[in-house]
Formats: C-alpha cells, sequence, structure tokens
C-alpha cells in the first residue's frame, strides 16, 4: 500500500497564498510514485489549484462538504460540486463534530455523499482527553467508526480511509500532549479489529489508517513504524513548506 501524507491547511492563505504555497510544495518534491501527497485548502482556493495542481504529485482535498447535491442548502458546497476538482474530502474532522456540531448521522452522510460522486472520504474519528481519561476510547472509536461507515456497503468500503485523529493531541487544542507510538499503536489496532468486525477480515488491509496529532518532521517517522499506519495528517506543520517536505521526505526513507 502506498504511504499518505496529507497537509490540512484548514481556515488559512488566500487563494493567491495557497497558490503559490502549492506552487512550492511541487517544486520542491520529487515525483515518490510510493508517496501520496494530499493537500486540503480552503474551499475558495479548490477550484483555481484543481487547474494548476500536478496530480502526479499531489493531490487536492476538500476540508468538508455537504452530503446533499443541490437545493436550498444556504452557505454549503456539495460532493458533486466538488467532483472533479478534488479526490479526496475529509470527513468528520474534530473542529467540525466539536466547533460546528457534526453529528454521527450528518457524518455518515457525507461519507456515502462522497463515494457516490467519486471522492474518496477520509473519515477522522478519535477520542477527546475526557473520554480518554474516562476510559472511553475504545467505545469512542468503536462508535464513530461504526457510525461513520453506517450507509457505506461492503463492495465501497476499500474507498474510504479512516484517520485516527486523537482529539487531546491536536495542535490548535491548548492542552494538545504528544501521542506515544504505544498509544497510537494499541487504537490502529482496535480500529483494524472494528474494520474486521464489521467487514470482514478480508478488506481490513485494503483500507489505510493514518495518524494525525502534532505530526511534525521529529515525531513523523516514529509514528510511520506503528505496525498498521499507513501515513500521517498534518495540519500546523503542512502550513510550513520545509516541515512538510521534510515530513514526505521522512515518509519516503522510512517505508522504502
Ligand atoms: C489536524 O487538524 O488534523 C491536525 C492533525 O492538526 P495538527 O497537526 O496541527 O495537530
Amino acid at each position: 500500500m502506498r504511504t499518505y501524507i496529507v497537509g490540512n491547511w484548514k481556515l488559512n492563505f488566500t487563494v493567491g497564498e495557497a497558490s503559490i504555497y502549492l506552487h512550492k510544495i511541487m517544486k520542491s518534491l520529487p515525483n515518490y510514485r510510493d508517496i501520496q501527497v494530499i493537500v486540503a485548502p480552503p474551499m475558495m482556493a479548490l477550484q483555481p489549484l484543481s487547474l494548476q495542481v500536478d496530480r502526479h504529485k499531489v493531490k487536492l482535498c476538500a476540508q468538508n462538504a455537504f452530503y446533499r447535491d443541490y437545493g436550498a442548502f444556504t452557505g454549503e458546497t456539495s460532493f458533486s460540486q466538488l467532483r472533479g476538482a478534488v479526490d479526496y474530502c475529509l470527513v468528520g474532522h474534530s473542529e467540525r463534530r466539536y466547533i460546528f456540531h457534526e453529528d454521527d448521522k450528518v457524518i455518515a452522510k457525507k461519507v456515502a455523499a462522497a463515494i457516490r460522486n467519486k471522492i474518496t472520504p477520509i473519515l477522522c474519528i478519535g477520542e477527546t482527553e475526557s473520554e480518554r481519561a474516562f476510559g472511553e476510547t475504545a467505545d469512542v472509536i468503536r462508535d464513530q467508526l461504526a457510525s461513520g461507515l453506517s450507509e457505506v456497503s461492503d463492495d465501497d468500503v476499500s474507498k474510504v480511509i479512516i484517520a485516527y485523529e486523537p482529539v487531546w493531541a491536536i495542535s490548535s487544542v491548548k492542552s494538545a500532549k504528544l501521542a506515544t507510538p504505544d498509544e497510537v499503536a494499541e487504537v490502529i489496532k482496535l480500529i483494524k479489529t472494528s474494520l474486521g468486525d464489521i467487514y470482514g477480515a478480508k478488506v481490513v488491509d485494503e483500507i489505510p489508517v493514518l495518524f494525525g496529532g502534532s505530526v511534525g518532521p521529529s515525531n513523523a517517522g516514529g509514528y510511520l513504524t506503528v505496525p498498521g499506519v499507513d501515513g500521517l495528517l498534518a495540519g500546523g506543520a503542512s502550513l510550513i513548506l520545509s516541515e512538510f517536505v521534510d515530513i514526505i521526505n521522512v515518509a519516503k526513507r522510512v517505508r522504502s
């Protein structure tokens, strides 16, 4: 399986800045065939960037989209409108769950809408600090996984990517801490077991599972050697050219 390195730019960069930054990323990268580099710019930049991007080097990802294709949904952008412009879309990122109150039903509909529109959903799941403290991590992970995939058929499940992002390790969270590779390993194992329970052991190896949470060049290698981790999702570090490129180069070194 290829190694996935995803950069989530969140609400950063104007369209012009995003275009220059993408240009710099592409210039700094060789064409690593075994590393799939993906960036998630803000919505406004997706259309112009889709005309600029060299898809052999970098693929585009939306940060969010709405599950209905059209209609009276003021302010929303649909997966059908993004079709052709992006190859991936984040779904269920913790900032969508906790700031914008997206619940599991909405997230499940978004995962299904992405697949319907030939966009690969990157389903983000992860426990909060208090859920971990109360020993609820396994339940939260199993529930978010099962409900997020509840509208996905057996035939389609291999079109999904899972990203494990413990909310307490995301750099924008005030009390963020680094997850240890052992903590990551435990949850990745649980995710694989849960996927096997729902869809059968055969598909487990077809579904990439990424890790995200304050990933940077200095810890990327450690996370990428955790059994079952197929790639990384970086937020803050993906906004700094040298750090993002270093993460990709670490991935190339560790995984080749
Ligand atoms: C994220 O927002 O998905 C993320 C992992 O952010 P950071 O790398 O900044 O913790």
